[in-house]
């Protein structure tokens, strides 16, 4: 049985979990998952893009960069009335976040800010976790955020350090860690996890999950994406990821990091209604459900409201309501990680 809530997991460890006959292995997360969740509910949360498109950054895997041509244009921003609206309509099917995405760099303290914040503060106002992942943040900016009410901050890591060098040059998994470090100085929750498929090894997908055990305290939720192939981007012919890795996967992370919520997200729709249950008895907590077939962009599409409504009664799970991860108590363990004198995140 593994220990609980370890920052210092060697590859040795990881690998061994990772290969261990599957069905073992799923057992055994699924063990460590009821040890720590309520395995009849699941997290559900709407993704919406109030900036869509036109990214300077080079990500290999997004339709979003401007470098690529994938037929994802520049988008104006969405104002807050929209984003209450499509909030309210997720509130009504039971899901329980918003998470707003912007395809920016970074976060820049002008108007557009302001706006996000605008948009914070209604949907919170609404009973509903909201998520933001706008880029790179500074510690001033977080704060900003965390007064506006902002539940949680995603900031991918997306892969090892050494294979995400190949599929990102405008940004070093050091300016990643930076974000995530000035998001742990805030009460904001931290989403952090990464992608499988992109090309890398198995070692790169367990050093990813070393670099997210690392952070004190681990994550509060862990997406695991399957790469959404997308057309005109680098990674557009890349292989399918075979069904018993993605559950290998979730399991290994679920076994890493107990408390965390994971989050089985993009590509999740390649899935069969079966590959997902597995999912689910490995370890994964937590989906993005969508009113439209897509996620993020038309290029990555999304299990729908009724679909998952559907899903989750076959298999008698419920949506798990706002506010009621069993581990929320993070500002408690922030502050007893700071006065043991640990860093919260290991820069390399
Ligand atoms: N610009 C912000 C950033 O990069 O942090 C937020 C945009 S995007 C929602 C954030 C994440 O979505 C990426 O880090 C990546 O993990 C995931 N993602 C984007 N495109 C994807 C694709 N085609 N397939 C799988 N995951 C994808
Ligand atoms: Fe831009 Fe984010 Fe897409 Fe990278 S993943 S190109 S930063 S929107």
């Amino acid at each position: 049985m593994n220990d609980v809530l370890r920052h210092d997991w060697t590859l040795e460890e990881l690998q061994a979990l990772h290969d261990a006959p599957l069905l073992d292995l799923v057992f055994q997360a699924a063990t460590v998952h009821r040890q720590f969740h309520n395995p009849r509910e699941m997290q559900v949360s709407k993704l919406i893009s109030i900036k869509t498109g036109a990214c300077p950054e080079d990500c290999s895997y997004c339709a979003q960069s401007s470098r690529y041509s994938t037929g994802v244009g520049a988008e104006r921003m969405m104002d807050r009335a929209q984003v209450v609206e499509i909030a309210s309509r997720a509130k009504a099917a039971g899901v329980s976040r918003v998470c707003l995405g912007a395809a920016w760099r970074s976060v820049k303290d002008n108007d557009q800010f302001d706006r996000v914040l605008d948009m914070v503060r209604s949907v919170t106002d609404m009973g509903m976790e909201v998520c933001c992942t706008l880029g790179m943040l500074t510690e001033n900016q977080a704060k900003r955020l965390e007064d506006a009410g902002l539940y949680a901050y995603n900031h991918n890591v997306d892969s090892s350090e050494e294979f995400y060098e190949t599929i990102i040059t405008t940004r070093t998994y050091a300016d990643r860690l930076q974000t995530l470090g000035n998001v742990r100085k805030t009460n904001v929750t931290l989403c952090s996890g990464g992608i499988i498929g992109l090309g890398e090894s198995v070692i790169d997908r367990l050093k990813m999950l070393q670099t997210l055990a690392a952070v004190r305290p681990h994550p509060e939720s862990v997406p695991i994406n399957i790469l959404s192939r997308v057309e005109g981007t680098p990674l557009a012919d890349n292989a399918d990821v075979p069904v018993w890795e993605v559950i290998r996967m979730i399991a290994t992370t679920r076994l890493v990091m107990p408390k965390s919520d994971v989050r089985l997200t993009a590509g999740r729709v390649k899935l069969d209604p079966t590959a997902q249950a597995m999912c689910f008895l490995a370890g994964a907590n937590s989906i993005f459900s969508s009113e439209t077939e897509f996620m993020l962009t038309k290029a990555v599409p999304s299990p729908s409201y009724d679909a998952d409504r559907e899903l989750l009664s076959a298999l008698g799970m419920t949506m798990r309501p706002a506010f009621a991860n069993p581990h929320s108590s993070r500002a408690a363990e922030c502050a007893a990680e700071s006065a043991a004198g640990h860093s919260v995140v290991a820069v390399a």
